[in-house]
């Protein structure tokens, strides 16, 4: 197992943390305050290539494999998450699908234009009946000539005011359950494609969720992605493959937050020592530090076993699991490492503890998690 990264990649990581530290943190509050990420930002990072993370050289990405990717989300991590969720959702769950299961003809008329972040994607399986329960979707597709005709609303859609192209899910045949589920690739420019109410957030402030909502809406039967009855195992795939991506971002944000309490921990004098001299609070730095770096190696490891093309359904939940939980507990112990500035609004750690909240919620609650490793095991030890 070798987790170096070749010097392409370092330098791609050099180049992104540079953008990150001088361009998006200075901006950080802005996007708190406003809720949009500038548009100057946008535009850099497509410059960066930083929209094509996830596709092929051959149709105008960056063409890394995991390991390599993981060390990019690793520094887009380290800033504020709407900015990471709006790169990371593009490039993980709305892209992935096209980039694995899309036949040539899918990928070289859609691929392009997503690498270089003229067209945004977003995945949309979820609905108000169908949340960890994916197999319980009411949105239908019927086929009609040459369209299916679709039918139903979607919720908490990331990137949904942003998006061009959307990953769907919806029911083709009702009599089969999962089986009788399929992926559409959907523009949003299809007669019956609607983005409805925008739904306000505790944070993540910068990327937009919202309904989609599918009245009647024609989709070309060529934009079905692999084959008809295969959307749950594709939306299930879509998901897993993300995961290592979304444990790098966890991870980047985790170590920013360790960071910044240890460099606060050194200048703030309370009993006329900086606290870090203080155990209880150097304890809880070292108990950040041991979870991040426990995170850094699974993350890797993982990466490394997708570029291997190995199965990770189970570690793939495990690190989604461990990830979120990571920097959810990195987040609790830099508030109270900070102390009442931890709390404060004015200051960076309250906007990481409420972002990193939705990391064991979205993409598969942590309980959901916890029912893949069990099923897994069970087979295993069958
Ligand atoms: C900010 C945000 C962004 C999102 N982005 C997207 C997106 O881009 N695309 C998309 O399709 N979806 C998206 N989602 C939806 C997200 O994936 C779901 O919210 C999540 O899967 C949970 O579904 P739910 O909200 O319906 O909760 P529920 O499924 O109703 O779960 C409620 C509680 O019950 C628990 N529970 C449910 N079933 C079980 C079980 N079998 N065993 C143990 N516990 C269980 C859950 O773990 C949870 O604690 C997003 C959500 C949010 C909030």
């Amino acid at each position: 197992m070798n987790f170096e990264l070749d010097e392409d990649i370092q330098f791609l990581k050099r180049n992104v943390r540079d953008f990150i530290q001088n361009e998006v943190e200075k901006v950080a509050m802005q996007i708190e305050e406003e809720n949009e990420i500038p548009g100057r930002i946008v535009e850099m990072s497509k410059e960066l290539g930083l929209f094509g993370l996830s596709i092929p050289e051959e149709y105008g990405g960056l063409g890394i494999g995991m390991v390599g990717k993981c060390a990019l989300y690793e520094e887009i991590g380290a800033t504020h998450n709407g900015y990471t969720t709006l790169i990371g959702a593009h490039t993980g769950i709305g892209t992935i699908g096209i980039v694995d299961m899309g036949n040539e003809q899918q990928k070289k008329k859609y691929l392009p234009d997503m690498a270089a972040g003229h067209r945004i994607g977003a995945f949309a399986l979820t609905e108000p009946a169908a949340g960890s329960n994916a197999t319980n979707l009411k949105t239908t597709a019927v086929k009609k000539g040459n369209k299916y005709i679709l039918n139903g609303t979607k919720h908490y859609i990331t990137n949904a005011t942003e998006a061009d192209i959307f990953t769907v899910m919806a029911v083709t045949d009702p009599s089969k359950g999962a089986k009788g589920i399929t992926s559409f690739i959907v523009e949003k420019d299809f007669p019956g494609f609607h983005v409805g109410a925008f739904e306000p957030k505790m944070g993540l402030r910068g990327s937009h969720s919202a309904e989609i909502i599918l009245e009647d809406c024609e989709v070309p039967t060529e934009n079905v992605l692999s084959e008809e009855g295969q959307g749950y195992v594709n939306a299930l795939k879509i998901l897993a493959n993300g995961r290592a991506g979304l444990a790098a971002r966890n991870l980047g944000s985790s170590q920013k937050l360790l960071d910044l309490s240890v460099n606060y921990a050194k200048e703030r004098i309370q009993f006329n020592v900086p606290i870090i001299e203080h155990q209880a609070v150097a304890h809880m730095l070292s108990e950040m530090a041991v979870d991040i770096e426990a995170l850094r190696s699974f993350t890797y490891r993982v990466a490394w076993m997708v570029d291997e093309r190995k199965k990770i359904i189970k570690e793939a939940a495990m690190l989604k699991l461990f990830g979120s939980e990571v920097y959810n507990r990195v987040a609790d112990k830099a508030v109270q490492v900070h102390g009442g500035i931890g709390y404060i609004s004015d200051y960076p750690i309250e906007r990481f503890y409420r972002d990193a909240r939705i990391t064991r919620i979205y993409e598969g609650t942590s309980e959901i998690q916890k029912n893949i490793i069990a099923g897994q095991l069970n087979k295993e030890y069958s």
